[in-house]
């Protein structure tokens, strides 16, 4: 039985309002929908997880006759309790859609069109692609003489949209091949959160998760349109509001989440850090903070080298040559043991504490209101409120994604969020924590299995040029700690390191060959997207693989993304469908017989056509099974990855070449399915002596005698069984933990750094909603943070991550700063109030022809850039579903009344919006939900722009990131999404 558009909102209950209007009787409704829910009864059910955004809503794939006849919400699922968004409610279309890829296609140079093509035709020719690139620009030695064993002419993308055993093996394969140019979409969307929480912290994922948002006394929501792009999850926030939970939404323009906040603050786009400076200097100011907490957990009482200092925007030891910091006075006084000194009444000039209320205090009210143009009494309204969070027994969360995450300062907005939480003893604690919103389904586990250039699976760091053996790197970069109070865990590094080499490459790595340290490549530089498309756009790049990315429209400055793509000699791509990537040659802008790159496209399975695990936003890693054969001839991920492996190294065996050992030696085995199992059981690591498979990372060992793909995940697939697969519904905590269901890193910890949420003593902060205590023996409640049975009177420090045991308001990590400074974005119309710093000083300034910066007084209006909850980041799995084009067909552009009034322009009509990058034109939505900004005694007009068109699929349009620039964070090369300059004209482009 197929299903109409009519029959999905009728049965899905979306379209009660319409049936009511008098369309349909109310009976003949529900007569359809009974009939359809009999045929349902009889089907073969399949239990999957939403392949939409970070949230994990279980579906129920209903299958007859080998076809799915019907996606709904599982109401088993402790997160979506059977309710679907419309992307997940509309999955139906991508199992059942004609657009979908069915067979391999090839375009020779010059082509104007796909020819089909053999599988094997596509495996063969792709691996002599591969082959022929790597063997002539492989790398032994780099020009220092240091063994590298790499090449730069082959870049990888992603890819968030695949499962967790995918992601590895694809890292394995890359690895193996030589390639450094590895990233994924994370890094266009959360790498700024991993660096700005594992410096904080000592991890880089959301502390909490998404039930426990319930528990929230005040959600504090900025950077993030959680109702309309994380609408299920939305639901939890609803709910702590029913306990009477405050929300308060900043945001530039007034959204979805807005409408249901107690407060609501406008805010310049990129101005976070001023913005909750503000709120962190009100705090400090009138002593709300929880103190004890602060003294105990936090580096507030550490001495800092007295030559550290902090002058008109710039921390001591800035470069202005190098546009660098020498970090050499960013660091702690110690004892002649090396521990750090501590001043625990926090009154010492040079403690954490006194400097960081130094520092905020030019960040009155008054200035943050001149900066950031949020009216003063709603500010204080929010800095009241929220700061109330600080009192023994509340708690208060943040939520934030790419608002905050794409800036040039987006690691230090993401700090400032760390700062207050700590400072407020907002971390650990059951409804509190600051919480990531990841936009992929699996962001989180691609994250974790590290498809970016400087990690490895588990954020082992990748190695460098300079560590020159494996003795080096491990002494390089496993921290060392002499407080004996300090747990240090990641002293573990070597094991975790050596079990990894064993999981790549099997019995071929020994102690006597550094366990094969040689053969994985090594990096002497920065290979992140931008770098990836410079480096393209200056045609050092020859061959990409972009398996489930689309950066022809969610890469920045797209326009010079699709014009570095022309100089590549081959691109494979893999998806489900035709899109602006792979067809890049058939752009608005390209002349296809000029361009003589050979593409091949690769049609790959959906979410319901295979079986694997994926990890939701809160770190919970979910399996979902297989409903349905692939369509056509699309196969997993897991077989197009194992199958291009399996052909290179083919090659490689018969005709030899530059370094095969590197590919001949990796451990690949997984049957011919591949076996996903076996994948996910080497993932989680063997005791090698016995074969059995190992309990957790606690077991592993730095001697070769265990093994694990990544330490991260060692336990969730263990002699027990599956645990990603668990299914069990007891909450025995009461506050949402669900222990049993699914699995959790790290070791099934669903609320990380929860030793904070008890006081020196093991007494919860908040008796109501306990995350562990002890018992007078031991911990109960979560997996606590550390040993169960380590009493609270042994101290130990409670960010165990953390080489000295606290978490860090003064952070030495980040390349811009040890504390949140504001600065103003590249392109912006405003003075920085704060210092003459204008702009972050350590951001990388790309020179290309393609890369114009824009100035005020050709491009006065800020911009931005949001998201719809109907569409999917660069769109592909959306555009191409007839419900979901219908529902937002175009593109268009917020624009405030006044600007509108000042320009001429009237709702519906089409407009130009050029920046220095380009231009594109789109339907003018005059609204009252974005305002201009007055400040100064200026006027500042802003506009928003949704980002998820481009020129395939069914709903096409422009391309926001055609205006956006090459531009990355001062950390992680995260692009400038969120703030840039622009022009708007009535009229057609
Ligand atoms: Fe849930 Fe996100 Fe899927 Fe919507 S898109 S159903 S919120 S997982």
């Amino acid at each position: 039985m197929k299903m109409t558009r009519r029959d999905f909102l009728k049965v899905s209950g979306v379209s009660t309002g319409i049936a009511l209007t008098g369309l349909f009787s109310l009976r003949s409704v529900r007569a359809k929908a009974e009939t359809f829910r009999s045929r349902i009864r009889y089907a073969k059910q399949v239990t999957t997880i939403c392949p939409y955004c970070g949230v994990g809503c279980g579906q129920i794939v209903s299958v007859r006759n080998g076809e799915v006849i019907n996606i709904e919400g599982d109401s088993d699922h402790p997160i979506n309790e059977g309710s679907l968004c419309s992307k997940g409610g509309a999955l139906y279309q991508v199992a059942i859609n004609e657009r979908r890829l069915t067979h391999p296609r090839y375009r020779a140079p010059g082509a104007t069109d796909w020819e089909e093509v053999s599988w094997d035709w596509a495996l063969k020719e792709i691996a002599k692609r591969i082959k022929k690139t790597r063997d002539d620009t492989f790398e032994i030695k780099d020009k220092q003489g240091r063994t590298v064993n790499r090449t730069e002419a082959i870049g990888w993308l992603g890819s968030a949209a695949i499962d967790n055993e995918e992601c590895y093996l694809a890292v394995k394969l890359a690895r193996a091949l030589g390639i450094v140019f590895l990233e994924h979409q994370a890094r266009l969307c959360h790498s700024s959160t991993v660096a700005a929480l594992a410096e904080s912290f000592g991890r880089g994922a959301m502390t909490n998760h998404w039930i426990d948002i319930r528990n929230s006394d005040c959600i504090f929501i900025i950077g993030s349109n959680a109702a309309e792009n994380h609408p299920i999850a939305f639901k939890w926030v609803t709910k702590a509001k029913e306990r009477g939970a405050k929300l308060i939404s900043a945001d530039p323009r007034f959204t979805r989440t807005s409408s249901k906040a107690d407060i609501y603050a406008p805010f310049r786009s990129g101005t976070d850090v001023a913005f909750i400076g503000g709120i962190i200097n009100y705090c400090l100011e009138n002593e709300l903070y929880n103190k004890e907490y602060v003294i105990e957990y936090t580096n507030a009482p550490f001495l800092i080298d007295p030559k550290f200092g902090f002058k008109d925007g710039l921390f001591s030891g800035y470069n202005l040559k190098q546009r660098k910091y020498d970090k050499a006075t960013w660091r702690y006084q110690s004892d002649g043991k090396g521990i750090p000194k501590e001043d625990k009444t926090l009154q010492d000039p040079n403690c954490v504490f006194q400097l960081m209320k130094k520092h905020y205090s030019s960040y009155d009210v008054d200035t943050v209101g001149q900066v950031t143009g949020t009216p003063k009494d709603v500010y204080l309204e929010i800095a009241k409120t929220y700061c109330a969070t600080g009192q023994r027994g509340k708690a208060g969360t943040i939520m934030y994604a790419m608002g905050t995450t794409q800036h040039t300062n987006a690691a230090q907005m993401i700090r400032s969020y760390a700062m207050l939480q700590l400072l407020l003893g907002n971390i650990g604690v059951s409804g509190g924590g600051v919480n990531a919103l990841r936009g992929w389904s699996n962001v989180q586990g691609a994250t974790d299995h590290c498809i970016l250039f400087h990690i490895l699976p588990g954020y082992l760091k990748t190695y460098r040029a300079e560590d020159k053996d494996l003795a080096t790197y491990l002494k390089h970069w496993t921290p060392k700690s002499s407080d004996p109070k300090s747990v240090n865990y990641w002293k573990n590094t070597p094991k975790f390191v050596i079990s990894q080499l064993k999981a790549f490459y099997g019995d071929s790595a020994t102690k006597e060959n550094d366990f094969c340290y040689d053969h994985l490549p090594k990096i002497s530089g920065n290979y992140s997207h931008i770098s990836m498309f410079e480096a393209m756009y200056e045609g050092k790049i020859k061959g990409l693989i972009c398996l489930g990315q689309n950066p022809a429209v969610a890469g920045p400055n797209v326009r010079m993304e699709r014009k570095a793509m022309e100089n590549l000699d081959w691109l494979v791509t893999i998806d489900l469908w035709e899109t602006e990537t792979a067809a890049f040659w058939k752009g608005p802008e390209g002349d296809p017989a000029k361009i003589k790159t050979e593409a091949f496209l690769l049609p790959a399975a959906c979410s319901v056509e295979k079986e694997g695990s994926i990890t939701n936003s809160g770190r919970w890693s979910q399996w979902r099974y297989q409903a349905v054969q692939p369509s056509g001839e699309a196969k997993r991920d897991l077989w197009t990855i194992d199958r291009i492996f399996r052909s290179v190294r083919g090659l490689y065996s018969y005709e030899g070449g530059v370094y095969p050992e590197g590919i001949l030696d990796i451990a690949w085995s997984y049957g011919d399915g591949p076996d996903v199992h076996k994948v996910a059981r080497e993932i989680n690591g063997y005791d090698l002596t016995t074969g059995r498979l190992l309990p957790s990372f606690g077991k592993l060992k730095d001697d070769g005698s265990t093994s694990s793909g990544n330490w991260l995940y060692c336990g969730s697939y263990t002699e027990k069984g599956n645990m990603a697969a668990r299914r069990g519904l007891s909450d025995p905590s009461g506050i949402g933990l669900y222990p049993e269901w699914s699995w959790c890193w790290p070791v099934n910890r669903r609320i990380i750094y929860n030793r904070a949420s008890c006081d020196t003593n093991g007494r919860p902060w908040d008796s109501e909603h306990p995350v562990i205590r002890w018992t007078g023996s031991r911990w109960i409640g979560d997996v606590p943070d550390y040993g169960a049975t380590v009493p609270p009177e042994k101290n130990v420090g409670a960010f165990i991550m953390k080489p000295e045991g606290h978490a860090r308001l003064f952070g030495m990590g980040l390349a811009d700063g040890p504390f949140p400074e504001h600065y103003e974005p590249l392109e912006s119309p405003v003075k920085n109030l704060l210092s003459n710093t204008q702009n972050d000083p350590v951001i990388k300034i790309w020179k290309s022809e393609m890369d114009e910066v824009g100035t005020p007084d050709k491009f006065p209006i800020i911009a931005s850039t949001f998201r719809v909850t109907e569409h999917w980041l660069g769109g592909p799995l959306t555009r191409n579903l007839p419900w979901l084009a219908e529902l937002m067909p175009e593109m268009f552009v917020e624009i405030s009344k006044s600007l509108a009034q000042e320009k001429g322009i009237r709702n519906g009509d089409k407009v130009r919006i050029a920046s220095a990058r380009g231009q594109i034109e789109a339907i003018a939505c005059v609204t009252n939900r974005i305002k201009p900004f007055r400040m100064n005694g200026k006027t500042y007009e802003q506009i928003g722009l949704p980002w998820h068109y481009g020129f395939m699929g069914l709903a096409t349009g422009p391309s926001a990131n055609v205006l956006t620039p090459h531009v990355g964070d001062a950390n992680t090369m995260i692009p400038e999404y969120k703030a840039f300059l622009c022009n708007v004209e009535k009229g057609v482009v």
